[in-house]
């Protein structure tokens, strides 16, 4: 018989205690009473929440603004320096590592190229140096205050094991409990999660899709993943494995995928496979970081270099139909475009496949799903795995402080 799981008084109490603390996050700057209408709380239970909040720190009052019937209301906001997180970013070609305030700002990075397609302890030794630099730049009275650190990897990983199961050709990464590994080394709370799913998280709580509760993040980057956000939540799947929309088929007799299957969406999409085709024909364009090669193609395009606009044409094709897939799958709210390959070419990739999609999917109107852009740009990989140990704190936000000085 499947078990159901009721709620004791204390947890009750927890469960409140975090939808007023993600509700003032969410609306911040908010009032006790607009609180109560949200919530469905009552005034007492929000006042005595608020009350032990701001004695805890994590909630202020900044400032008052005037009700209905001319009685002033209190506005309250999160107290975002009241701690911090450590958000990495775990990706092919390069690692980075951020300071993120509970407010999800990024207060300062650090990143260094490194080459994923290494051996396992090459590539640990180099994140462990990157969180120790960044560590020793941070203040002490700042230091103090981190209470955990979230990574977005390349899939496929178990959130739940803290275990990266296999990334496609990552040498020598098999069951790495990575978790493990580094919540040994820096003795904080460590939560792994895909970066495509800890991207799409991010633009939920801090980006351009803080009002929409259903839809798809794809990340276009040197892999191309997917993260499905579904009722405001990471939707994993039964394996932890939804959303690996890059390794699905857009052309059956294409070439062979590093993940065993033929003719992948991210053979086409990705950002290596555009910078192939820019080799091909403007390769003068080519320099050795992949984000300035991008930048100047981007340019040349605008500029209107027909061969720089047939390639992109191309590129968008390939994308458009698996957005096309996207959109008749999960018929989401919106679909946000986000890393490497959108940080600088928003203005001529959404025109060109939104207008693919129109043609194809079921969703023939803007208002049924939007195309969009990410807003958080360069640092979304850092800002989206910092949101994963944020997610853990505004969970249960006690449980994780209670740790912090001892
Ligand atoms: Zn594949």
């Amino acid at each position: 018989m499947k078990k159901r799981q009721g709620r004791n008084l204390p947890e009750v109490r927890n469960y409140n205690r975090s939808l007023v603390l993600q509700t003032i996050r969410t609306y911040s700057p908010i009032s006790r009473i607009e609180l109560t209408e949200i919530t469905s709380l009552t005034p007492t239970t929000i006042t005595s929440l608020v009350d032990e909040l701001i004695r805890k720190g994590l909630v202020r009052e900044v400032g008052n603004v005037k009700g209905e019937i001319g009685r002033s209301r209190t506005l309250l906001s999160i107290n975002n320096d009241a701690y911090y997180v450590l958000g990495i970013d775990l990706a092919r070609t390069s690692i980075s590592c951020g300071l993120v305030d509970l407010g999800g700002n990024l207060l300062t990075s650090k990143r260094v190229n490194s080459d994923l397609y290494q051996h396992f302890p090459i590539t640990l030794n180099t994140l462990k140096d990157v969180v120790r630099s960044l560590l020793e730049e941070i203040e002490p009275k700042i230091r103090g205050k981190i209470i955990a650190i979230g990574i977005g990897s390349p899939g496929p990983l178990s959130p739940s094991k803290g275990i990266i199961i296999s990334p496609p050709n990552f040498t020598g990464w098999r069951n790495i409990p990575l978790k493990e590994i580094i919540e040994r080394e820096f003795h904080l709370p460590t939560f792994i999660e895909n970066d495509a799913k800890a991207c799409a998280l991010g633009e939920k709580w801090f980006g351009s899709c803080k009002d929409i509760d259903n839809f798809v993040y794809l990340a276009i980057g040197t892999g191309v993943g997917a993260g499905i956000i579904i009722n405001g939540e990471i939707y994993r799947g039964a394996g932890e494995l939804a959303g690996e929309l890059g390794h699905t088929t857009v052309d059956i007799n294409g070439p062979k995928c590093s993940c065993g299957n033929y003719g992948c969406l991210e053979l086409y999409t990705s950002v290596g496979s555009l910078i192939e085709r820019i080799k091909e024909k403007l390769s003068h364009l080519i320099k050795e970081d992949p984000l300035e090669t991008l930048s100047i193609f981007y340019r040349t395009a605008r500029e209107g270099n027909i061969e720089a606009i047939e390639i992109l044409n191309d590129y968008c094709f390939w994308l458009g139909v698996g957005l096309v897939n996207v959109i008749n799958t999960f018929s989401p709210q919106a679909v946000v475009l986000g890393r490497e390959a959108i940080i600088n070419g928003a203005d001529l990739i959404i025109p060109r496949v939104e207008r693919l999609v129109r043609e194809r999917s079921f969703s023939i109107s803007p208002e049924q799903t939007r195309i969009l852009a990410s807003n958080i740009g360069k640092d979304t990989g850092v800002v989206g795995a910092a949101t994963i140990a944020l997610y853990e704190f505004y969970k249960n936000p006690y449980k994780m402080i209670k740790k912090e000085g001892s």
